[in-house]
């Protein structure tokens, strides 16, 4: 397959390209495209054969369900069997932006959107070339992030064109995604909100508006083995860079520390190491590649660069990372969940 690469201004939006893009949509064809979380592949969410398509391309298994983008709230009604009131608060509130809801699935959502669930889970993006597209397509849209399936997820279409350059139709470059880590996944089906996934909607944010969450127990990397996580992406090694990748965990002078030790002790095997650093460590070390994540004062800083630094690390060939541990609550949460997927759940406490 041909990939089109479309740049587009996401400040003055050229409505040619989007009609273009929103043709390939309509026809059965991929298109990835910018939000303000991580780059989406989407494809027609009503068109069985469409949606398909971004499993193969992804890599990925069936038995993970997709997100389905709409451009405006009145388009869930179709989607969903009757909206709950927390449904009309939350998007009230946190719409359009980076919060997914787990609604129950009306019929018009064929099979393979829901992995077999009688669920759906459905958000509206804030980033403008993503609405743009939704909009002029005039379909619900389904979009995974537009990686091969457990890699780090694309903030760039770079990114992008690394994974999937001939296997998607068209890609739309807007520039890099703001967020970095990808949407709050919401269940709301029950008696009380569950976080199923944290991302860049923080547990405070949706308390401020519903009084309370619960976090999916599954998420707390203690527990995954005997609990069967509700958002079935949860389960799967995911965001994996190719080295071996460790997080060191605890009082920062400590994990500097550690991390000085272990990477002279991988250097003497003859093992290259990156270090995923922050703005208040990265002069702490001498020695292995070093990225800076972010300012540790700004966590949204974390979640903004973390995959675009673990695939710099993929582009420097290290063979080993050992990534300092960064706030575990909030934003930091989402970063710290990616991080830990990424490195297969070993975590040194320190
Ligand atoms: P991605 O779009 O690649 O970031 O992944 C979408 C995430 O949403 C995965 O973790 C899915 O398991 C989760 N998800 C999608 N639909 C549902 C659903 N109906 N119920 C629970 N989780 C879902
Ligand atoms: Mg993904």
């Amino acid at each position: 397959m041909n990939t089109l690469l479309l740049k587009v201004d996401k400040d003055n939006i050229d409505a040619e390209k989007i009609r273009t893009a929103a043709e390939v949509i309509r026809r059965g064809g991929l298109v990835a495209f910018p939000t303000e979380t991580v780059y989406g592949l989407g494809a027609n969410a009503l068109d069985e054969t469409a949606t398909k398509g971004i499993f193969i391309a992804k890599g990925r298994p069936s038995d993970n369900p997709l997100i389905v983008h709409v451009a405006d709230k009145e388009s869930v009604r179709m989607l969903v069997e009757g909206m709950p009131e927390t449904a009309e608060k939350l998007m009230d509130r946190f719409w359009p932006g980076p919060l997914t809801l787990v609604m129950k699935k009306s019929r018009i959502i064929p099979n393979i959107i829901t992995a077999g669930l009688d669920t759906v889970a459905v958000r509206m993006p804030s980033h403008p070339i993503a609405l743009a597209l939704i909009k002029e397509a005039g379909l619900p849209v389904a979009a995974p992030s537009a990686n091969t399936s457990g890699r780090p997820s694309p903030t760039t279409a770079k990114h992008v064109m690394d994974d999937l350059w001939d296997k998607v139709d068209m890609i739309l470059d807007g520039g890099p995604a703001t967020v970095g880590v990808e949407s709050t996944v919401l269940d709301i089906t029950g008696d009380v909100p569950m976080i199923l996934r944290p991302g860049g909607i923080t547990p405070s944010q949706i308390k401020s508006v519903l009084g309370t969450v619960l976090y999916d127990p599954a998420l707390n990397a203690r527990n995954a083995e005997n609990s069967v996580p509700k958002s079935p992406g949860m389960k799967y090694r995911h965001y994996s860079p190719k080295a071996q990748m460790f997080i060191i965990d605890g009082e920062l002078a400590g994990v500097v520390a550690k991390i000085r030790e272990m990477t002279d002790e991988y250097g003497k095997r003859g093992l290259s190491v990156g270090i995923l650093a922050t703005e208040q460590t990265r002069d702490m070390y001498d020695s292995g590649e070093i990225i800076s994540l972010g300012d540790r004062d700004k966590p949204e800083t974390l979640a903004s660069n973390l995959f675009t630094a673990l695939r710099e690390f993929d582009r420097r060939h290290v063979d080993i990372i050992l990534a300092e541990a960064v706030k575990n609550e909030e934003i930091g949460l989402a970063v710290m969940n990616r991080m830990s997927k990424a490195a297969g759940g070993n975590i040194i406490k320190v």
